[in-house]
């Protein structure tokens, strides 16, 4: 980058201006974003397709700003990436999920699993976070399957994050792992062997043209079929409509989430909508 420095002023745009100035301001305004307490966790069901019942849910990162509104995570969370601040930020939304977990298995005497999403960055740097992370957790006693994370495949390829020992770690503390956007990534199928991963959830990219698109239709075949031979669950992400839904289940896919079900609420509509009816 150095070295093209110069070469890339002839570049810069005032529209390029524009964006660098809008994104030194991003940073800003999210490193502020913590202290001034506004980001929260929305939370959208998985439901189990052969039942219908709701006994998991994703945990889904919410940035309400005062004058920007509602931010996209999938705006701000590859900023957090970049400057570092999403192990700050990820250590707060795993410490919140963990405490909002177990206070609803006090209060309801049952178990949500919360799936959290983890970013790659924070497998590799977070070292201390993870360590208060897991006593955390231990001081809870959520009982196994309480937590689910959820990870990507190019992570798996990368041997320098020490993923294997964190995954591990986390089969001791009763965790459950998930992989995330299954199929976008760089897929290599011998990972899924070489660890021990409880779920496969489908990339919706997938699932969007399942009922019109022969190959998107073999393709979630097959993988359903693989997962299952291989231990794993299936969870397909993205089910909008009762067709996508009713071909899952006829495939033998295990859980669905989208917004056929619900789309992603407040903790406090989460547990008037599924917890308190007892819909589940
Ligand atoms: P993801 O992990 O793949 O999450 C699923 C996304 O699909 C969510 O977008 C969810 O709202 C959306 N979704 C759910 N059902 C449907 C549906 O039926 N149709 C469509 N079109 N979309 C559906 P969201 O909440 O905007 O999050 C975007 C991404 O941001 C997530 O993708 C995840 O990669 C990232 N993210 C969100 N929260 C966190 C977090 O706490 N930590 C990290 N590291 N990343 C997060
Ligand atoms: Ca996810
Ligand atoms: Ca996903
Ligand atoms: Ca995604």
């Amino acid at each position: 980058a150095k070295a093209q420095g110069r070469n890339r002023f002839n570049f810069f745009t005032p529209s390029m201006q524009e964006y660098a100035h809008f994104r030194m301001h991003l940073i800003q305004d999210l490193r502020l974003a913590l202290e001034r307490q506004e980001f929260s966790l929305f939370f959208q069901p998985i439901v189990e397709l052969k039942s219908g019942d709701i006994h998991k849910a994703e945990v889904l990162l919410r940035w309400q700003h005062e004058t920007r509104g509602y931010v996209s995570p999938a705006d701000f969370i590859p900023v957090a990436e970049e400057t570092g601040l999403i192990l700050e930020i990820g250590a707060w939304v795993l410490e919140q999920a963990a405490r909002q977990s177990k206070e609803w298995q006090q209060k309801h005497e049952r178990i949500v699993q919360l799936s959290i999403n983890k970013s790659p960055i924070q497998f590799r740097d977070e070292g201390e976070y993870f360590s208060r992370w897991m006593s955390l957790l231990k001081e809870l006693q959520l009982g196994p399957g309480g937590i689910c994370v959820e990870i990507t495949e190019g992570l798996l390829l990368d041997a320098a994050t020490g993923v294997s020992d964190k995954l591990l770690a986390y089969r001791d503390a009763g965790i459950q792992v998930a992989l995330d956007d299954f199929g976008t990534g760089y897929s290599s199928l011998a990972y899924l062997k070489k660890f021990d991963i409880d779920y496969l959830k489908i990339d919706q990219s997938f699932i969007r043209n399942l009922v019109d698109d022969s190959s998107d239709h073999s393709l979630c075949e097959a993988i359903i079929v693989m997962a299952h031979k291989l231990g794993m669950k299936v969870i397909a992400e993205g089910v909008e409509s009762e067709d996508q839904r009713e071909l899952l289940r006829a495939m033998g896919c295990d859980y669905a989430q989208g917004y056929l079900f619900s789309r992603p609420m407040s903790a406090a509509e989460f547990e008037q909508e599924f917890l308190l009816d007892a819909k589940a």
